[in-house]
């Protein structure tokens, strides 16, 4: 209960007014309140990572897995509360593995086949999967988005990192780019699919405050903005992108 109003809180204050005066300004931008919502996108959250795969592990022993999801939680929260159309693939700390898997490798390679399988079910469904990132060194910091080969992925990913910037980290220099072929989820999913790495676990500030319940929310208010005029068609694929 109290993460839900914090998150009410966060989302009135940083979200609302912005989303009300763009509202007032074009209220034919709002499928919601239009005659035709049932062509909205869903916003198909993946908290990566989960139970046995905890996946990047900080020099302090923060799991990537627990902070992707507390991530993902409040980002399906902000979308009930502004009636956008979500899904979560996974709401507790667990894998998504089929039940005859038994090595962790198994484990692994039959959750992301399952999570890849959700995502088609969701007919109308557009991709966020939330990670961390982690390096060798501890200078680096920042998130940063990545798109699949899908069309529609460059345009939203380029898009989010501007609004992660602009509401998150005004300094943060980092440009959307194009996922890696080894990222299974990404290239496996024929929608519009964008995965973001909200930060460096391995750099001690920012380990900090991805931690922090606050920041958390204002990463997900950041990520409902994005989303919120990307759906309702305000973001334009103005070239030919996707090759999948
Ligand atoms: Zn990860």
């Amino acid at each position: 209960m109290a993460l839900f109003k914090r998150v009410l809180f966060i989302a009135f204050a940083a979200v609302f007014p912005a989303y009300l005066a763009f509202y007032l300004t074009f209220p034919d931008c709002f499928p919601a309140f239009s005659s035709t919502p049932s062509t909205r996108p869903v916003l198909v959250i993946d908290a990566g990572h989960g139970g046995e795969d905890g996946g990047a592990i900080s020099p302090s022993g923060v799991l990537e897995s627990h902070l992707n999801l507390a991530i993902a939680k409040r980002a399906d929260l902000l979308c009930g509360l502004f009636g956008a159309p979500s899904v979560m693939l996974r709401q507790q700390d667990i894998s998504l593995h089929d039940p005859k898997a038994n090595t962790l490798r198994e484990k692994k390679v039959s959750d992301l086949h399952n999570r890849v399988e959700l995502v088609m079910q969701q007919g109308n469904g557009v991709l966020l999967s939330i990670h961390q990132n982690s390096f060798p060194s501890e200078k680096y910091s920042g998130a940063q988005v990545f798109f699949a080969p899908t069309k529609g992925s460059q345009s939203l990913a380029e898009a989010m990192q501007i609004t992660l910037r602009t509401v998150v980290e005004p300094s943060n220099s980092r440009q959307a780019a194009a996922i890696s072929k080894s990222v299974y989820l990404l290239n496996h999913v024929s929608c519009p699919a964008i995965l973001i790495e909200c930060g460096f676990l391995t750099n001690p500030t920012e380990e900090r405050k991805l931690q922090d319940s606050n920041y958390q929310t204002k990463l997900a208010a950041a990520i409902l903005g994005c989303w919120l005029q990307y759906s309702n068609g305000q973001i334009y694929l103005d070239r030919d992108e996707g090759t999948a």
